[in-house]
């Protein structure tokens, strides 16, 4: 359940491209702002990222030696539906390097690389994760729904983050062998910052063993099941959700009635979808004392990294299991 008429901005001033992001907003960037990178051997990869849940990674594999523009970021549109501006084409125009989420989540930039960077190299983060299937997520208007659509939220996949992160530093090693050694560093310094991401997941996978979860949307599926918690969304639900449908009454319901049964430890909420049908299932879970867990499609204005927003996140779940990390 993605669709625009219910994602909201995180924040009001989501125009204004706030400096101290590692992300571009829409610009370039070449993220000095650490200062431990030290600076580039070689000449800087051109670089484009769709979205910023992989523009902070890439930003940060890249450093000094990449210039790394991110097109959606400040989480003011929902990338699912979004549609580009002409200026978006030309962001793409001389990029050696795209990285797209794929899926169909950022069609938009798949065909923008197409046209307005042909011989740029392409990371797809869905492809690459072997998530990629036979439906479209956006489902077409089409008949054939008799099952689920993909689900392309794949930087909630914690085995996609690690693939694709050395996807990127293999291509910006390609694209400047003489960055090969500073693009490699940077790889290790990434996998070091990811370290309390690594341990949040492993704490939570051992103190929440068979515990069970409902969610708003599909979002953050991927990761509730490398934490192995069992998804307790009634499938009705599920299915609809993932077709960016309304459900039908029968579907809220159950999911109502699972609430109030106490049918799930927690309730996985996505805070940038609104309209009254998540609202009724928020509140549903706080009448029976489910713990509601918040999380978010997009990068966060208050989140430095991909990791800070992430690990964020699994601590406000593990406290929600009673889980140390
Ligand atoms: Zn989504």
């Amino acid at each position: 359940m993605c669709s625009s008429r219910r994602v909201r901005p995180l924040a009001v001033a989501l125009a204004v491209c706030l400096p101290l992001t590692l992300a571009a907003c829409g610009g370039t960037d070449n993220v000095a702002s650490d200062g431990a990178q030290g600076d580039c051997p070689s000449e800087p990869v051109d670089v484009v990222v769709s979205v910023d849940q992989w523009g902070s990674i890439v930003s940060q594999l890249g450093g000094a030696c990449a210039n790394v523009t991110t097109v959606l970021a400040g989480s003011s549109v929902d990338p699912h539906d979004y549609e580009p501006a002409p200026s978006d084409a030309v962001a793409f125009e001389g990029a050696q390097l795209v990285v797209l989420n794929g899926g169909h989540y950022d069609e938009w930039a798949a065909k923008l690389a197409e046209t307005s960077a042909p011989d740029a190299a392409v990371i797809n983060a869905v492809e690459l994760s072997g998530h990629e299937d036979h439906e479209d997520h956006e489902g077409h208007g089409d008949a054939d729904h008799d099952h689920e659509a993909a689900n392309p939220h794949v930087w909630y996949n914690p085995a996609a983050v690690n693939g694709v992160s050395d996807a990127v530093t293999a291509e910006l090693s390609k694209l400047s062998a003489d960055g090969a050694g500073y693009f490699a560093q940077r790889r290790t310094d990434f996998a070091a910052s990811m370290k309390p991401y690594a341990d949040t997941i492993e704490a939570i996978k051992n103190g929440a063993a068979g515990k069970t979860y409902a969610a708003s949307e599909s979002v953050f599926d991927d990761m509730a099941a490398a934490l192995g918690l069992a998804n307790r969304t009634p499938e009705g639900y599920q299915v609809a959700a993932a077709n960016e449908s309304e459900p039908s009454p029968a579907d809220l319901d159950a999911f109502l009635g699972l609430l109030s049964d106490r049918g799930a430890d927690v309730l996985i909420y996505n805070t940038q979808t609104e309209g009254s049908v998540p609202e009724q299932i928020r509140s549903a879970a706080e009448q029976a004392g489910i713990p509601v867990v918040e999380v978010t499609e997009t990068l966060p204005p208050e989140a430095k990294t991909f990791q800070d927003w992430q690990v964020a996140q699994l601590d406000a779940l593990a406290k929600a299991f009673d889980v140390t990390t």
